[in-house]
């Protein structure tokens, strides 16, 4: 851009999350999403085991952080809550093999893709996009993150959401069809991967509908806690 170029409006800010325990954030670029990697959640949703995993995305700005609000969305009656293993990419690339995977993770949070299932059983019989279903505003609540310098990389561990103190999913990681090297890989394949790019890995069994008023509080062993509200519709 020349010295005398401008935007001609003003830049929207840039998404980020926070980073546990500092006052650094990690920014967003894009938001991805694997559909279908527990086999509970396949088997809820009445769908065929031995389909490969697909990935979806979401807008980098409906994020809410932890303590936050996400308003209960327009047009749907059935938003459902799935909690999430988030990977946070500080690197990437096209076709990156299976043993460098890992070497791109920044670090790890848990999310939970907010799901307008009416919607997304819709789209999904009508052969339409999945965006009415799955990128509205404020469709992705996510934690801080915790770098894999400190954690690792988690394989195993309890991954839990609570709606109003009551347990609602309680899955364990090690209960992923795609581990996190394979979701990289294969979705390298798709579009080449960027630092600041997250992504949730799916959601064990237990999803169910979250209505205004509710507190959900998620967790993933050894990462920082998430809780949101889900508060009244926006006018
Ligand atoms: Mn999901």
């Amino acid at each position: 851009m020349s010295t005398n170029t401008k935007y001609v409006i003003t830049p929207p800010p840039q998404a980020a999350l926070a980073i546990a325990g500092s006052t650094d954030l990690f920014p967003v670029r894009r938001i991805w999403c694997v559909g279908r990697n527990y086999l509970e959640h396949i088997k809820e949703m009445g769908q065929d085991e031995r389909e490969p995993p697909f990935f979806f995305a979401k807008p980098a700005d409906s994020i809410v952080p932890d303590g936050g609000t996400a308003p209960y969305p327009s047009l749907t009656k059935d938003m459902h809550h799935e909690v999430e293993l988030v990977v946070a990419l500080k690197s990437g690339g096209r076709y990156i093999p299976l043993d460098k995977a890992l070497d791109c993770v920044w670090g790890y949070g848990v999310g939970i893709d907010l799901t307008r299932r009416d919607l997304q059983i819709a789209s999904r019989e009508l052969k339409r996009p999945w965006e009415v279903g799955k990128a509205f505003d404020a469709s992705a609540p996510c934690g801080p993150l915790v770098s894999a310098t400190k954690i690792g990389h988690p394989k195993k561990g309890k991954i839990t959401l609570k709606c109003n103190g009551k347990v609602r999913q309680d899955g364990d990681l090690e209960q992923l069809i795609w581990n996190v090297p394979e979701i990289i890989s294969k979705l390298s394949e798709m579009v080449a991967l960027e630092a600041g790019d997250i992504i949730m890995t799916g959601t064990p069994s237990g999803v169910a509908a979250t209505v205004a008023g509710d507190t959900l509080e998620c967790e993933v062993a050894g990462v920082p806690k998430l809780t949101v509200k889900i508060g009244p519709p926006l006018k």
